[in-house]
């Protein structure tokens, strides 16, 4: 953590480092406005990106190449990193309530949390299941999967549940990557079956028809079976049950159906559509609260639906970032207007990929180099920041008045508070005074020391010292416990 240069006047707290706030962070890193403090609560240090997701599962890169650390990330943005999952908000006291730590204060507020698959209204499903969010939970419970099937030799049912492009380019990657790991470890991998489950009638429902005949195509050419216009209704050891159709067997069920909204937004007072998504405005920012912006899965959007897609998230960012800067500087808001039609490039487990884009398919090895560039570049941004030179600083372009009095009485405190005086005048200063004999003072001022030592009665006595040193760290709570620790 970066400790500020600047008296802080507004605390902007990020919610979640999704897709929208790594570009925030960016930008704020860029150009950051004297005065504000940016604090990022997030669950994991690391955060995943998506597009790279597949090709993780595949084996093609390792996680470094699909993570951003956000670590680098906060201190290119000056911004506090508070590793802790937010369990609820405090909106009038304007605090943030987290897990295990202390409320967090927030002038400005922001929530890029995402979404999970939802498994909350199947029976079953989230005993029996492997969602694919949070994806770092996925990871480690996709390595523990595959030594449960070569621990079987190999033989084993494998079924995903949802077929959105998410599902389906997910499947193709497990498949490509457990068939060689069984093969590789010596095993017939002709044991392993795969298969796709939908409740809609047709696998990609959301794309062309060209496009989805391309994938009914690859999943058939690698053994892959599809069950559509079948609702599980229920998961069990060893099993699917599935409306119309009846059990099926299953060893290893993956799950990413519909996008479901984090469950304590509910409680937190927040407006949110009937599926329990944050609604927004077309600024981005939460309907009725001036100081509450949301970006990504997590949001309904109130201009049109938006798909809950990684590419939606990205372009939401420079917006968001844009409309915090402006609330902070009281500029008016900007509309974020989101493209009608992205790009799609879902990769087939191999090095090779399937593209669309108004209609137009592609397909080919050099569609997946495309996608691996385009994907590597987006990673870049962020994992290789650019040096910035110091700016000198300049007065805070705040739009609070209050904010910008402060501003000259906080700088004539921070110059001093830190400061000690040398030995010799202290001891001198010292001298002149005559210590009060009392029995309850153990160590005193007539063999000074760091510290007193009081006795306050019963089993403890009381250290107590005005020997601090200055903060190490942005952050009290952090303070608080290593200061604890040296003193234990
Ligand atoms: C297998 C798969 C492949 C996909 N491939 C693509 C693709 O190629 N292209 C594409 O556009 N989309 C893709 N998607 C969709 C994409 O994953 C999502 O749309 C995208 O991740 C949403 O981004 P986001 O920024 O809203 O949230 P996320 O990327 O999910 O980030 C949310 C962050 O918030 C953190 N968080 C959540 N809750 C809390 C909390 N309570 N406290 C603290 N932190 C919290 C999370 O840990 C995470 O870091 C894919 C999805 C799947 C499942």
């Amino acid at each position: 953590m970066k400790t500020m240069s600047h008296p802080v006047l507004k605390d902007v707290v990020l919610l979640g480092a999704g897709h929208s706030h790594v570009t925030v962070l960016r930008m704020f890193g860029m150009k950051p406005i004297p005065g504000v403090r940016l604090t990022l609560i997030s669950r994991e240090v690391h955060t995943p990106y998506s597009g790279m997701l597949p090709g993780l599962i595949a084996g093609h890169y390792g996680f470094d190449d699909a993570h951003i650390d956000t670590g680098p990330l906060a201190r290119f943005a000056g911004a506090r990193l508070y590793q802790d999952e937010v369990v609820d908000l405090d909106l009038a006291g304007r605090r943030v309530i987290c897990r295990s730590r202390p409320p967090v204060p927030y002038d400005l507020l922001s929530l890029n949390i995402g979404s999970t698959p939802n498994t909350a209204g199947v029976p079953g499903a989230s005993e029996h299941a492997i969602p694919v969010k949070p994806i770092d939970g996925f990871l480690r419970r996709f390595e523990a999967l595959q030594t449960r099937v070569l621990a079987r030799k190999g033989r084993a049912a494998v079924a995903l549940v949802g077929a959105g492009a998410g599902g389906v380019e997910l499947l193709l990657a497990a498949e490509h990557r457990l068939r060689h790991a069984v093969r590789h470890a010596g095993f017939d991998a002709s044991g392993l079956s795969f298969v796709l489950v939908s409740d809609v009638p047709n696998i990609l429902p959301s794309f062309p028809a060209a496009f989805r005949a391309r994938f009914h195509s690859i999943l058939a050419a690698r053994g892959i079976a599809v069950v559509t216009g079948a609702p599980v209704t229920a998961v069990e050891t060893g099993r699917l049950m599935l409306a119309g159709y009846g059990p099926l067997a299953a060893d290893e069920i993956l799950w990413t159906t519909q996008a479901a909204p984090a469950r304590w937004l509910a409680k937190a007072g927040l407006p949110l559509d009937p599926r329990g998504f944050l609604k927004v405005d077309s600024m981005l920012r939460v309907i009725g609260q001036d100081d509450v912006f949301a970006a990504g899965d997590t949001i309904a959007f109130s201009d049109r639906e938006l798909p809950k897609s990684g590419v939606y998230a990205v372009r939401a960012g420079p917006a968001l970032a844009d409309n915090i800067r402006r609330t902070l500087t009281g500029r008016s808001l900007r509309r974020f207007k989101p493209q009608r039609e992205a790009l799609y490039l879902v990769s087939t487990g191999e090095r090779h990929a399937v593209g669309t884009r108004n209609g137009v398919v592609v397909e080919g090895a050099w569609v997946w180099r495309w996608k691996d560039w385009i994907d590597r570049r987006f990673m870049r941004k962020y994992n290789d920041l650019p040096e910035m030179k110091v700016a000198p600083a300049a007065l805070p372009p705040l739009a609070d008045r209050e904010a910008l009095k402060e501003i000259s009485a906080i700088a004539m405190r921070c110059g001093g508070c830190g400061a000690k005086v040398g030995a010799t005048v202290l001891t001198r200063a010292l001298a002149g005074l005559i210590p009060a004999a009392r029995a309850d003072v153990v160590v005193g001022l007539d063999a000074p020391d760091d510290a007193a030592l009081v006795d306050v009665g019963g089993e403890k006595l009381s250290l107590q010292t005005v020997d601090y040193f200055r903060a190490i760290v942005d952050d009290p709570y952090t303070l608080g416990k290593i200061a604890a620790n040296h003193a234990l």
